[in-house]
């Protein structure tokens, strides 16, 4: 399965044009990346079929009781807890438990909890996969890392897109590795590669300008030049308006690019 990740900074028009190829397209699993606050459920019209209960086995550490004696760290398998300040990373972090034994101090406990859910939704034509993590609580890339790995299993979906709206850094390097990223950038944020620069690294990648005819032809001009030397592929350019109406009928005229050049169809 082909995976695409739609990716720019709020008020790009990134929405708008995951918008469009929830109605353009068919046989495709959208792919909701924002776990804190998803948005996609509320464009996609669909009935609810399946809702999963997502639950973390973490470590906890007290630190009250923590001497930094490093042994959690060198016995980690997954190497997930930092040598040297013994952070443990939230995404290496498998849950198994080796650190918890192997502290001298009982200073890791290890926690099963429930932090959100998985939601499925279908239409008949397309799916979405959302994830919704509970308000506070931890894991939110793994329930990410969730949401990416159920799409994967739906088999009526060819391809998942997935919506990486608003994500932190840990949230966005839980989609590293999809065969393709999809940045939208407008004259709001000329900047919108500095986030997922140091991920993606042998993905192929494009760009989808919101910005022609807003008079910032500077940062056209710097965000052009900023992608071409990333290795972006240029995609299409649409007219930068606040008009929503104008907005969605101007990406769902491109829906054919989109289909043609980024999944090959
Ligand atoms: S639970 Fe396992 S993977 Fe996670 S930090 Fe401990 S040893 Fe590493
Ligand atoms: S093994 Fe236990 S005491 Fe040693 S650094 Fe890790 S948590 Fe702290």
């Amino acid at each position: 399965m082909m995976e695409v990740v739609l990716f720019g900074n709020p008020g790009s028009g990134k929405t708008e044009l995951m918008k469009a190829l929830i109605q353009g397209l068919e046989g495709v699993n959208f792919v909701d990346g924002n776990v804190d606050a998803p948005q996609l459920r509320d464009i996609f019209v669909g009935k609810e079929t399946k809702r999963d209960a997502f639950t973390i086995d973490a470590p906890f550490r007290n630190y009250m009781v923590c001497v930094s004696c490093g042994l959690c760290a060198k016995n980690c398998p997954f190497g997930a807890i930092d040598k040297v300040d013994l952070w443990i990373d939230p995404i290496e972090c498998e849950g198994c438990g080796v650190c918890a034994e192997h502290c001298p101090q009982k200073a890791l406990q290890m926690t099963n909890m429930q932090v959100g859910h998985v939601v499925h939704v279908e239409n008949g034509k397309n799916n979405l996969i959302y994830g919704e993590l509970m308000p506070g609580a931890i894991g939110g890339p793994l329930l990410v890392k969730s949401v990416r790995e159920k799409a994967k299993d739906i088999d009526t979906g060819r391809v998942s897109i997935i919506e990486a709206f608003g994500l932190g850094e840990m949230a966005v390097r839980a989609l590293d590795g999809a065969d393709r990223l999809v940045v939208v950038a407008s004259e709001r944020d000329g900047a919108p590669f500095e986030r997922v620069d140091s991920f993606f690294r042998g993905t192929h990648k494009f760009l989808v300008l919101n910005m022609a005819g807003s008079g910032h032809d500077e940062i056209r001009r710097k965000v052009v030049e900023r992608a071409k030397d990333a290795g972006y592929e240029f995609l299409f350019e649409v007219k930068e308006t606040a008009d929503p109406n104008e907005r969605n009928e101007a990406f769902k005229g491109l829906v054919g690019i989109f289909k043609e050049r980024v999944l090959n169809v």
